[in-house]
């Protein structure tokens, strides 16, 4: 059988959507059986830097010219891109602090030697290449990664929800944060796939995993605001994984 070559790479990013496929230790073995992972410099010690790729999986936000390299160099190569995690796909907690000047967050990091630091605000890959598909996550589900590399294995790729976490909330009979509890809760803005994680052990959604495919933010600002939470608060929370949120966005 001829295993499909594919690359995981890192941009900027903590790792954690890599360590998602590295932690799967029991799966691994028989990955490395199906897959030829021709490029993963977090998983291996030699990569091929100039094969054809059937797909590379890309995590990270792009905010450095050594950034933008790998991923022109991994998109010229590759049949399929697919962006791996929030920062991949909107630009994550990389790009938190994306509405600062960017030199003035150097400078609270790196003092003097700001100006020779070579960075632009992090921004999703789809701002530079044509991204095939999306796994979203801080980190991905291992269980979506996992359809992801099945699929493949058919030539094809899965249908993930892109209902919000709400409706997971609903299915899992929590109590509602946001409506009997008044927290700041972002679960009807954000796509599911998490199993609505966090409201199940009563702790509000902060949104990592990006924007539901018709996300009413202004209905949801509305009622925050309506709440009693100041727009500051809002925005605050609201910018945490996603930086663009159209706050006027109603479905
Ligand atoms: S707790 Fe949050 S995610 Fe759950 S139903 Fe309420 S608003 Fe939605
Ligand atoms: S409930 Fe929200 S913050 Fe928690 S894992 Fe799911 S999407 Fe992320």
């Amino acid at each position: 059988m001829n295993r499909p070559v594919i690359a995981f790479a890192g941009l900027t990013a903590c790792s954690g959507c890599q360590l998602t496929l590295l932690n799967c230790e029991e799966e691994l073995p028989q990955l490395a059986e199906m897959f030829d992972f021709a490029y993963f410099p977090m998983g291996r010690s030699e990569n091929d830097d100039c094969c054809s790729l059937e797909v590379s999986f890309v995590e990270g936000a792009v905010s450095t010219p050594g950034d933008l390299e790998i991923l022109l160099n991994l998109r010229s190569r590759s049949r399929l891109l697919v962006g791996i995690g929030t920062c991949a796909l909107w630009g994550g907690i990389a790009a938190m602090k994306n509405h600062q000047p960017r030199l003035e967050l150097t400078e609270a990091v790196y003092g003097n030697f700001a100006n020779a630091v070579k960075t632009f605000p992090p921004g999703p890959l789809s701002r530079f290449v044509t991204v095939d598909f999306a796994v979203p996550g801080c980190p991905p589900e291992t269980n979506q990664v996992m359809q992801v590399l099945a699929s493949l294995l058919h030539g094809t790729l899965p249908v993930f929800p892109g209902y919000p976490v709400c409706t997971e909330c609903r299915n899992r009979e929590n109590l509602c944060l946001l409506i009997e509890k008044n927290e700041l809760c972002l679960g009807p803005l954000i796509q599911s796939g998490c199993n609505a994680r966090c409201p199940a052990v009563s702790v509000a959604c902060e949104g990592c995993r990006g924007p539901a495919t018709e996300a009413n933010v202004a209905a949801e600002i509305d009622l925050l605001v309506e709440k009693g939470f100041s727009r500051e608060e809002i925005n605050s929370r609201l910018r945490r994984f996603y930086p663009e949120w159209d706050n006027g966005q109603r479905y």
